[in-house]
């Protein structure tokens, strides 16, 4: 699969564990020419140096809940690319008091802040990214089977990997007639910066290695490998789909039996 002359925005690169990072990864392997971003100044000395690994193109703060931050980084990347053929939302995130104890006591402001950051930025993004994809596209986002199922301590980010899950249906059909693809990829657990803060993450992981058809947890390449056939040619049937690269752990309606 080759991206060759392909140009893509890739949003959600907090340091070389992140997902956001091994689809960069990929898509440069693939040929492709890649714009990076960063939340914050904190990120910045993690950030900046991948940037230089892969000689990105563009590599500027923002904060997708900032609109004037998004405005500055769309210009650059029009003066930069011209046209894009993809981009990558890779971003999540909610208060950390929110994503443990009873989810009857969410803050109003907590799953403000989840939806804004984890599911509205992907509308802010697409609007601003469609006229650079004048010859259509690929938009993938990141997504999490607790979105569709209760997972202990996923709490206030369910509802939010819902609400994303929802726009890019309906976001596929809107800019479908344009060529733009949207999708989403509900991937396995990974030890990243963001699962960091879900409390019990690491016994989630072992879980779920044991009730899941494959009996092990998703490699970052393989999600990445999905990422690059969605972003490619290869994927030019499919949009307003999540694809689970989960191992298969989401068939599951019980605990695996003594025969499997
Ligand atoms: P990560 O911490 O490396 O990435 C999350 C990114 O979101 C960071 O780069 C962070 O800077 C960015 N972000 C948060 N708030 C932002 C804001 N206001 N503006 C701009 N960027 C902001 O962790 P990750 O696990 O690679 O997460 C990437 C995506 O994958 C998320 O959507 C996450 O929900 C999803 N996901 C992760 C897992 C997992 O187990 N790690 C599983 C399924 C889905």
């Amino acid at each position: 699969m080759r991206l060759d002359g392909k140009n893509g925005l890739v949003f959600g690169v907090a340091n070389d564990r992140s997902i956001a990072w091994a689809i960069t990864e990929a898509v440069v392997n693939a040929g492709a020419r890649v714009g990076l971003s960063y939340q914050g100044e904190r990120l910045e000395r993690r950030v900046l140096p991948l940037a230089d690994r892969i000689n990105a193109d563009l590599c500027m703060q923002c904060d997708v809940t900032d609109d004037e931050q998004l405005d500055a980084y769309f210009a650059k990347a029009t003066q930069v690319f011209g046209k894009i053929d993809f981009l990558v939302h890779s971003v999540a995130y909610a208060p950390r008091a929110d994503l443990m104890g009873r989810f009857v006591e969410t803050s109003r402001d907590g799953y403000r802040v989840a939806q804004d950051v984890s599911a509205y930025s992907l509308i802010e993004l697409c609007r601003r990214a469609r006229p650079l994809m004048s010859e259509g596209g690929s938009v993938v986002a990141l997504t999490y089977y607790g979105g569709e199922k209760v997972i202990p301590n996923y709490n206030v980010m369910g509802p939010g990997k819902a609400a994303l899950e929802a726009s890019v249906r309906y976001l596929a059909s809107d800019l479908g007639p344009e060529n733009i693809r949207v999708n989403a990829i509900s991937a396995g657990p990974i030890k990243t910066l963001a699962a960091a803060g879900i409390p019990g993450f690491r016994e989630m992981l072992k879980e779920t290695a044991a009730r899941t058809p494959l009996r092990r947890n998703v490699t970052y390449a393989e999600i990445a490998n999905t990422a690059l056939f969605l972003t490619s040619e290869m994927g030019s049937g499919v949009t307003g789909e999540t694809i689970h690269v989960d191992g298969g752990y989401h068939v599951m309606g019980a605990p695996p039996g003594p025969h499997g």
